[in-house]
């Protein structure tokens, strides 16, 4: 991935960030999703009082996009404030649309806007999938 691409990315999540709804844990975090379209679709995350139904940034970004028609993404950037990756129900929801684990791109992106780059295949490497048995994707 070229580093322009990462940066503009990273540089989404963090701006995405800023709308997060998180008054319960305070835990800010945005997403900035590519599609192989080329547009990029946002997310933050939004808490609710009862906590269960809270919804994770990256899910937002996934669920917008797929809503308008996107099926195909190569990359997504997360910002939160310590650059942790994203939950195990977040990869388990990329891993649903990425056809290639190792080439797809997520960037952990801090506060500060340091950032850095791992595959699916390095975060969630026996994602479950209905579709092909003892094949990795
Ligand atoms: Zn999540």
């Amino acid at each position: 991935m070229e580093e322009e691409i990462a940066e503009t990315l990273a540089r989404r999540a963090l701006e995405a960030r800023e709308k997060a709804h998180a008054p319960y844990s305070n835990y800010r975090v945005g997403a900035a999703l590519l599609a192989r379209s080329g547009r990029i679709y946002t997310g933050c995350n939004v808490e609710n009082a009862s906590y269960g139904l809270t919804v994770c940034a990256e899910r937002v970004a996934i669920f917008k996009a797929v809503s308008e028609g996107e099926k195909d993404f190569t990359a997504i950037a997360v910002a939160t404030s310590n650059g942790a990756p994203p939950c195990g129900a977040c990869l388990q929801v990329m891993a649903e649309f990425v056809e290639d684990f190792s080439s797809f791109q997520v960037i952990l992106v801090n506060a500060e806007g340091q950032w850095r780059t791992l595959t699916l295949r390095e975060l969630y490497p026996h994602g479950f999938t209905s579709r092909f048995l003892w094949e990795e994707k």
